[in-house]
């Protein structure tokens, strides 16, 4: 197994003193900045002028500044704004201020890897990233628990790289949990793979593929939803809880059986060899390339697949259905 690191092997103190700049103040960046704080961090957030995030963030008791100003200020600046838009905020606010012995940090490797961010030489450029979204980095952070992080190192200028990069994944509560040290490629890559193939792209078409087939067969589509959506949740509670023989353990063995011998037909050879042809556009840039072409012009395909899927019929009805829910819920 991977060697995880905990509390004993990061020092924090790395970081006393210094100044930490959360950029961007979103589901990770409140995260982050609330975490450093509590652990008795000096913290300051970057935002763009007028933008909503700053009142939350002052209402926190957080020092806000403009993007510029913050990473004048700070020692360690943390890049949790939206990956599409890291580059030009790097280009005009932050590589100015970029001087010996800074460090940079991101929480994705997407920027730095597909060289969007060419960071100078003589700073440290390190990656910290949680495997949850940023509401539970913050709440199990409360609760005096951890979300489990990735660490990586993509340039160490000082020496001490790898220690700031560990003091901070402590002071955001990652070591309590255990983090696991990794590089820029192979987060950038995996990370890419996990959400197009499995957990979003994956999963949605699954889900929505069961749908029409039931609902083009002529069964009633409310029931479509129970059974090929809404009880995905449960599903994977289990599988989360126990993993696949926990979920198993649980499930009829009529369900059993039918996932033994029908999964396989659906998850075939054929899907297998595209997931390969995925995980290549991925290592080769080329999806890289087309999502940064995407946003340059302006997003035209994004905004229309958007547009699509939210007009496709099993929205409409888990409209419905979910209202019914929380009725049921409230009574
Ligand atoms: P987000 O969209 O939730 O938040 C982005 C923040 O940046 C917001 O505060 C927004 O107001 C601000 N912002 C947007 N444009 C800006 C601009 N031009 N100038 C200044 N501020 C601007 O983003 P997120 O989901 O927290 O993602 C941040 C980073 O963390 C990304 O690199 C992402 O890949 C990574 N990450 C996210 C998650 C997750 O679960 N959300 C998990 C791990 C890593
Ligand atoms: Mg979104
Ligand atoms: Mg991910
Ligand atoms: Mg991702
Ligand atoms: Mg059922
Ligand atoms: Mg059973």
């Amino acid at each position: 197994m991977a060697r995880m690191y905990y509390d004993a092997d990061a020092n924090l103190d790395l970081l006393a003193g210094k100044t930490i700049a959360i950029i961007g103040y979103g589901s990770q960046g409140h995260a982050h900045a609330l975490n450093l704080k509590d652990s008795g961090m000096n913290v300051i957030v970057g935002l763009y002028p007028g933008s909503k995030s700053a009142i939350k963030a002052k209402e926190s008791g957080l020092t806000v500044y403009a993007v510029e100003e913050a990473a004048k200020r700070a020692d360690f600046i943390m890049v949790l704004l939206p990956d599409e838009v890291q580059k030009t905020v790097y280009k005009s606010e932050i590589e100015p201020h970029l001087t010996e012995g800074k460090v940079l940090a991101f929480a994705h490797g997407f920027n730095i890897h597909f060289a969007q961010v060419v960071p100078p030489s003589n700073i440290d450029v390190v990656m910290i990233a949680p495997k949850g979204p940023g509401h539970l980095v913050r709440r199990t952070y409360e609760q005096g628990e951890g979300v489990p992080a990735l660490f990586a190192v993509f340039q160490d200028a000082s020496g001490q790289a790898r220690d700031r990069a560990m003091a901070y994944a402590k002071g955001i509560g990652g070591t309590r949990a255990g983090i696991l040290e990794t590089t820029f490629r192979e987060e950038t890559e995996t990370d890419l793979f996990g959400e197009q193939v499995v957990l979003c792209g994956g999963l949605t078409a699954l889900i929505k593929s069961g749908f029409e087939t039931l609902v083009e067969a002529g069964y009633q589509p409310e029931v479509a939803y129970f059974e090929c959506l809404h009880e995905v949740k449960l599903i994977v509670d289990l599988i989360v809880e126990g993993g696949l023989a926990k979920m198993r353990d649980s499930i009829s063995n009529t369900a059993e059986y039918g996932d033994f011998t029908r999964g396989p037909r659906i998850v075939n050879d054929q899907t297998r060899a595209e997931m390969r042809k995925i995980l290549y556009e991925i290592q080769t840039g080329q999806f890289a390339r087309e999502f940064v072409l995407e946003n340059q012009s302006g997003k035209p395909g994004f905004t229309a697949m958007r547009r699509r899927e939210a007009e496709h019929p099993i929205e409409a009805v888990g409209k419905d259905l979910r209202a019914m829910f929380s009725w049921l819920k409230k009574a």
